[in-house]
């Protein structure tokens, strides 16, 4: 074989073969890389959006999802107009009623099974601003009627010494069955209030409530949320991060700063925050990301460890979201539309007929295979 036949028949094949390997391996590369940030990124399209709510421009703030005892497919979604009043929606995105026009409920929270002196009620919480309401208001849900109505006078108490209340969000202890309302401050303090069934004759409330608890997380406060079954409250500072603090009213204010703006795409102003109960201590903290408009998921359990990032796109007929503040996810079963959990937010951006609406996301689209899809635990303490 002569020099030339030899280069043509093994060298050349060879250099050719070394650098098909070579692109190969850097193909192999960018897969890998691409598939590790599609990891930590889903972008799920809108099922279904609310009709846009009455007032103009930033107005809806924060839904909650209602959970119908028997009839999970009447389930509500609440959302607030802070210049107006609290709007109901059912699981197809048609207003069903509007309460309390006026009162400017800001964040609205659940109440499992409030014992009043008759049966347990199911009841909304919101902070409410308007200057004759400022406080806290209840309102309770007729699982027969699927219609709320207002529990008492609004507001049922003052916070902050007669100031403006923010974000709120509420807490059961599973242990001893007892209930509290936190409240925050665009100062950045926090209180905490037991409240139980009113008992004194000619009250003007049904609810008492009784501060058990205060302290300062720092600069600007909204949104906040109780694991429950964990004992934890995770506050958004809203340039700073997610904070953890015990829950119970003997826990102080020892706090871990367990998200912090910069990090893993959480960009203020950090907004609503929600949890995704799964099996045992398994399960997702979700956080608004308002400046990214994603929404960032961390681990319920251990350090929170972040897991991904949700951004949504527009689907069909469906704008994008951007600019949320509140949100709200349950994992039980809702509808056709929503077989295994549904995912809802407030779009401060894309909204309806020029307006701020709400909406709503399959959690199964969401999670895909890399998040938890459990429908067994119930909305409802047993
Ligand atoms: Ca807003
Ligand atoms: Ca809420
Ligand atoms: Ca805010
Ligand atoms: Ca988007």
């Amino acid at each position: 074989m002569n020099l030339v036949r030899f280069w043509a028949r093994y060298a050349i094949p060879s250099v050719a073969a070394l650098a098909a390997c070579g692109c190969l391996a850097l193909l192999a590369a960018n897969a890998l890389a691409v598939s590790k940030d599609d990891q930590r990124r889903v972008q799920p399209k809108a099922s279904v959006q609310t009709e846009p709510v009455p007032s103009a421009g930033d107005a809806a703030d924060d839904p909650a999802i209602w959970v119908h005892p028997t009839a999970s497919e009447r389930s509500l979604i609440l959302g607030t107009d802070k210049k107006g009043g609290l709007n109901v929606f059912d699981l197809d995105g048609h207003r069903a009623q509007i309460v309390s026009d006026g009162s400017r409920p800001n964040n609205v929270d659940l109440i499992y099974g409030f014992p009043t002196g008759g049966a347990a009620v199911d009841l909304a919480v919101a902070g409410t601003r308007s200057r004759s309401r400022q406080g806290v208001g209840f309102w309770r849900i007729d699982p027969v009627t699927c219609r709320l109505a207002e529990f008492g006078p609004i507001p049922a108490f003052e916070v902050f010494g007669g100031k403006e209340p923010y974000g709120s969000c509420v807490y059961r202890n599973p242990k001893d069955g007892s209930f509290y309302v936190f409240i925050t401050s665009k100062d950045g303090d926090v209180e905490q209030y037991r409240i139980e069934a009113e008992t004194a004759q000619g009250a003007a409330s049904p609810i008492r409530a009784t501060r058990v608890r205060a302290f300062r997380v720092g600069s600007t406060t909204e949104g906040c949320v109780v694991d429950h079954e964990l004992g934890w409250l995770y506050v958004a500072e809203e340039k700073v991060g997610i904070w953890r603090y015990g829950a119970g009213p003997d826990s102080g204010s020892s706090r871990t700063l367990i998200a912090r703006v910069g990090e893993n795409d959480l960009t203020a102003d950090v907004e609503g925050l929600t949890i995704y109960y799964g099996p045992g201590t398994a399960g997702y903290l979700i956080a608004s990301s308002q400046g990214a408009s994603t929404f960032q998921v961390y681990s319920r359990d251990g350090e929170n460890a972040f897991v991904m990032s949700i951004d949504p796109q527009a689907g069909a007929g469906i704008s994008d979201v951007g600019e949320t503040d509140g949100i709200d996810v349950t994992n039980v079963a809702m509808s056709a539309k929503f077989p295994r959990g549904l995912f809802v937010c407030q779009d401060g951006k894309g909204g309806r007929d020029g307006h701020q609406n709400f909406k709503y996301f399959a959690w199964d689209e969401i999670a895909g295979d890399r998040l938890i899809v459990n429908t067994d635990r119930r909305a409802r303490p047993r």
